[in-house]
């Protein structure tokens, strides 16, 4: 279920984008300000945003930038009230994907959300190919090759390479692995989960002693490092 977040401060508008999205069947969180609004976006990570530009403490342009900045790609439908094509530069400029001028029909928002939710499923589709070194792995069909010669990894094992790959650069906790990949039903341990990373390495890794990929993380888990 995508999760939405609402950065706008006019009540009426920010309750009518609420129960419109809601109703589509999106998950919404809302927020008031800039300020709040930028809180809840990084601590929340939202498939999307809609960003009022005229906002108390930090205008929508300026929350745009300080995302993009912080290298924060998911995406962004500005509401302008006034429509005017500098607005619509000024925030293309500041790293908004879309706009949407006031005032807008539901059609058109729910058409403008669906689009863009839809680049982001493409681009996320296009990260099932991991190249690593050598090494290339293909997601979705569950193959993996090294110099073109097939490697062969369990059914478990592409499925913990997803989890990492779909939270690159983040650490996914040895739980989070028991949960997504194991299942509630079963009661492995967390050493299993070290004993199926040990495997990987050992098929990935040039070097399974000294991992360039995947990655410990002390007293948690796991976590995919690509440099390239
Ligand atoms: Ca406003």
């Amino acid at each position: 279920m995508p999760r939405i977040l609402i950065i706008e401060d006019e009540l009426a508008m920010r309750t009518a984008l609420a129960d419109i999205l809601a109703t589509e069947g999106h998950r919404v969180l809302v927020a008031q300000d800039g300020e709040t609004g930028l809180e809840r976006a990084l601590a929340e990570k939202p498939d999307l945003m809609l960003l009022d530009i005229m906002l108390p403490r930090l205008d929508g342009f300026a929350l745009c930038a300080e995302l993009r900045r912080r290298g924060r790609l998911e995406p962004i439908l500005m509401l302008t009230a006034k429509g005017q094509i500098e607005d619509r530069v000024t925030g293309l400029d500041a790293g908004a994907d879309d706009y949407l001028v006031k005032p807008f029909s539901t059609d058109e928002l729910l058409a403008r959300v669906r689009a863009l939710l839809r680049r982001t499923q493409r681009q996320a589709a296009a990260t099932r190919e991991l190249t690593m070194g050598e090494v290339q792995v293909d997601l979705a069909r569950q193959r993996a090759w090294r110099r073109g010669k097939e490697l062969h990894l369990t059914a478990k094992e592409f499925a913990m390479l997803r989890l990492l790959a779909d939270a690159e650069g983040e650490p996914v906790s040895r739980e989070r692995f028991l949960d997504v990949v194991w299942g509630y039903g079963a009661f492995p341990t967390t050493r299993t989960v070290d004993n199926h990373i040990a495997s990987l390495r050992a098929k990935l890794e040039p070097n399974p002693e000294e991992p360039r990929w995947l990655k410990t993380v002390h007293g948690l888990g796991y976590r995919l490092e690509r440099t390239v």
